[in-house]
């Protein structure tokens, strides 16, 4: 599921393909996909405009075009960007394509339609953001170690927390598991009992943890073999093994999904 550092990624790509060239045409492959916009107007607002920038916030991408509007990009569980030319290519699922001229194309692709993409009208990206009530970006450079404990606050074990979107925006339930062990928290701990030392060592392994995925190409293929061999995403996945040696790692249900932990570098609260 894509979070923060796969987004991050994306948006990159989609800096380097397609900005500042024409959208000459649309094609909404299906519209369950549209968030509260129809095809029409999502076509007619589109059709003409540029990508003029784009910023993230969380896991949601948010593409200013040129002609005053936003384009607001979620991911879901298995939404992706693929550029490509020759529309012959079309990538598998996508459900939405941006063609440029010389037979260029942007597609949006989602196996599973979870993601979303809208449209935000207003002049303003912190609109939308506040209209989603996301907390601070995780890795927004305004996140010193006092707002990310204020932000964090008391309630609610360490996992759930770094989940909720409106404290922290970004980290889901993969990069979740990752910060936790590299913290050595183990998931349940409640964040309320967290000593200084361990809530800087939570936000320290936040920063970094999300930071080298970015830079390991989060969101390529195969891209979990490119994370350093201390990771626990590298071993996440039935039999898997602690890397700093302590044998099995375990998982427990955790608000749904499952949670990865290794039981001695990350003790029962
Ligand atoms: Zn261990």
């Amino acid at each position: 599921m894509p979070e923060l550092p796969d987004v991050e990624n994306y948006k990159r790509y989609l800096q380097r393909r397609a900005m500042q060239i024409p959208i000459t045409d649309v094609q909404v492959a299906d519209t369950r996909i549209l968030d509260g916009v129809s095809e029409q107007r999502f076509k007619q607002c589109l059709t003409g405009a540029r990508f003029a920038s784009a910023q993230r916030h969380g896991k949601h991408l948010l593409v200013h075009l040129d002609s005053g509007i936003w384009l607001t990009m979620h991911f879901g569980m298995t939404g992706a960007l693929s550029f490509f030319e020759n529309a012959q290519a079309d990538p598998r699922y996508h459900r939405v394509r941006f063609d440029f001229d010389r037979d260029r194309h942007l597609a949006y692709t989602d196996q599973r339609m979870l993601g979303r993409l809208g449209l935000a009208e207003d002049g303003e990206a912190d609109v939308f953001i506040n209209s989603h009530a996301l907390g601070p970006d995780a890795l927004d450079p305004k996140l010193d170690l006092a707002k990310f404990k204020s932000a964090l606050g008391g309630a609610g074990a360490a996992k759930a927390a770094l989940m909720d979107q409106g404290r922290i925006a970004g980290i889901g339930n993969l990069y979740a598991d990752e910060i936790l062990f590299q913290a050595k928290i183990h998931p349940r701990t409640l964040i309320g009992s967290l000593s200084d030392q361990q809530l800087g060592d939570l936000y320290r392994a936040m920063r970094h943890v999300l930071k080298t995925a970015i830079a390991r190409g989060a969101g390529s293929e195969n891209f979990s073999e490119r994370l350093p061999e201390e990771y626990l995403l590298r071993h996440r996945e039935k039999d898997g093994s602690c890397p700093r040696g302590h044998g099995p790692l375990q998982t427990l249900r955790f608000a749904g999904r499952t949670a990865y932990y290794c039981p001695d570098c990350q003790p029962k609260p």
